[in-house]
């Protein structure tokens, strides 16, 4: 037997009712999956196909209920959003999933935070550069408990919504997602090998927007416990 050179710190989210963690292995996100947030984005939703993009595992910041996290704000940006998304975590995966199939690699589901440096994003993007700087850093996957599908069934509808500091801001219906969970794990497994351990960001609905230390954001999905997230200033 070889061993590891050192240890390595991957990403991990409680399941919910159980003293079990869920080891995290690939962020997919998906862009643009409800129509009125693609506009907001300065796209025709209608000729849009489904695109991934991807954040590092480790990425993720476990968020439990009923506490408020807190969560620090990152370097090097001044315009700091909030994407509140359902995610899909897989108990099982492969390739060229048919869509009838899709829903039986999910292990469960929860509330999930796709955070975003709006400007350094819109940088990359307007000079035809990867986004990677505005998506992909430490916490910008804050993930709530997993819950199930045995205990929740699936969440094909109900109420998404965030709000900052008790005023909402983004509100809409699962339902709206232009690709549904199924078709989007269908499209991922033609791109990628999906394996237990994978994360699904499904997207977020219109009216994204900038968070600052000090603002208390709570994230909501019928079904699920909503998630509290304080932001504060790095550690120094
Ligand atoms: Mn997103």
């Amino acid at each position: 037997m070889t061993k590891q050179i050192f240890e390595v710190a991957y990403g991990e989210i409680p399941v919910a009712g159980t003293d079990q963690v869920f080891p995290v292995r690939r962020i997919y996100c998906i862009g643009r999956n409800y129509a009125a947030h693609a506009r907001e984005m300065g796209s025709d939703p209608a000729r849009e196909p489904p695109f991934f993009f991807q954040k590092p595992g480790d990425a993720v910041q476990a968020v439990l209920p009923g506490v408020v996290a807190e969560h620090p704000y990152p370097p090097l940006t001044k315009n700091y959003h909030y994407e509140v998304e359902l995610v899909a975590a897989l108990g099982k995966g492969g390739r060229n999933i048919p869509i009838e199939k899709a829903l039986d690699c999910v292990f469960g589901y929860a509330v999930g935070l796709d955070m975003t440096r709006r400007d350094l994003q819109s940088e990359m993007k307007d000079q035809k550069k990867p986004w990677e700087i505005g998506k992909a850093f430490e916490n910008s996957a804050p993930v709530g408990p997993i819950h199930p599908v045995a205990n929740t069934g699936h969440f094909a509808k109900g109420e998404i919504s965030l709000s900052v500091n008790g005023t909402a801001k983004q509100k809409a219906d699962l339902s709206q997602m232009m690709w549904s969970v199924a078709e989007q794990i269908a499209r991922l497994s033609q791109l990628f090998e999906l394996k237990a351990g994978d994360l699904i960001m499904s997207g977020t609905p219109e009216n994204v927007g900038p968070v600052i230390v000090g603002d208390t954001m709570v994230a909501k999905i019928e079904g699920l416990p909503e998630l509290s997230l304080k932001i504060v200033k790095p550690a120094a």
